[in-house]
């Protein structure tokens, strides 16, 4: 079977992000790429019944190459992410603070230096019904100089040079928005980092590596 060990590395990864509870049924959905080659995982499976088989292989224009299943609705919006980035690795999820969060702004705010991990302040995406190439447009834009982005109306996207960094931000963004969320449900005016500290920390952070997760 061809690239087995990648396909495998997207079932770990889906399994990975239903037992840290950032996605409920089959939602969500990851791919890796390997040159013009990109493995991803199929839509409507059970992820505690995922295995490597049905996840199918398609070239970076959704040709299929190996697949026996359809593949995730999502297709598109992971095809336009690698043509536009030199992302290695896509992890897409409804986590419910990220998605909370991408109905209240257009930018998370930067109250939290986590957010240097994603290489500055993360965007929302504009709205666009999933599974189109609008969303996949938006999405692409929005992830420019990114790692991550926010899907407005819809839940986060994560991207990285290997799948195992995509997957490790994950969490960090939820936190992130569940952190910002919270401290807006005070009712009290949330404080930010000034640009100057923005700008300090997406640098210092560049060392910086998170735990895997
Ligand atoms: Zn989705």
């Amino acid at each position: 079977m061809i690239l087995e060990e990648e396909r495998q590395a997207v079932v770990n990864a889906c399994q990975e992000m239903q037992r840290k509870g950032l996605v409920v049924g089959t939602a969500g959905n990851v791919s890796v790429r390997v040159g013009d080659k990109v493995a991803i995982s199929p839509s409507a499976v059970e992820y505690e019944d995922l295995t490597a088989g049905m996840v199918g292989v398609h070239d970076l224009d959704g040709k299929v190459i190996d697949a026996q299943l359809k593949p995730s609705s999502e297709l598109p919006l992971h095809l336009a992410v690698y043509h536009s980035t030199d992302a290695g690795g896509i992890t897409h999820n409804h986590a419910p603070a990220s998605t909370a969060m991408g109905l209240v702004c257009e930018t998370i705010p930067f109250s939290h230096y986590y957010s240097a991990m994603f290489g500055g302040p993360i965007r929302v995406s504009p709205y666009a019904d999933f599974g189109t190439d609008q969303l996949a447009h938006n999405v692409a834009a929005a992830l420019q100089g990114r790692s991550g982005a926010l899907m407005s109306n819809h839940g986060a996207i994560t991207i990285g040079p290997t799948l195992d960094k995509a997957l490790s931000l994950l969490p960090y963004l939820e936190y992130i928005c569940e952190v910002q969320l919270r401290a807006m449900s005070t009712g009290h005016s949330v404080k930010v980092l000034t640009d100057d500290q923005i700008a300090f920390q997406v640098e210092a952070i560049k060392g910086y590596k998170p735990s895997k997760a």
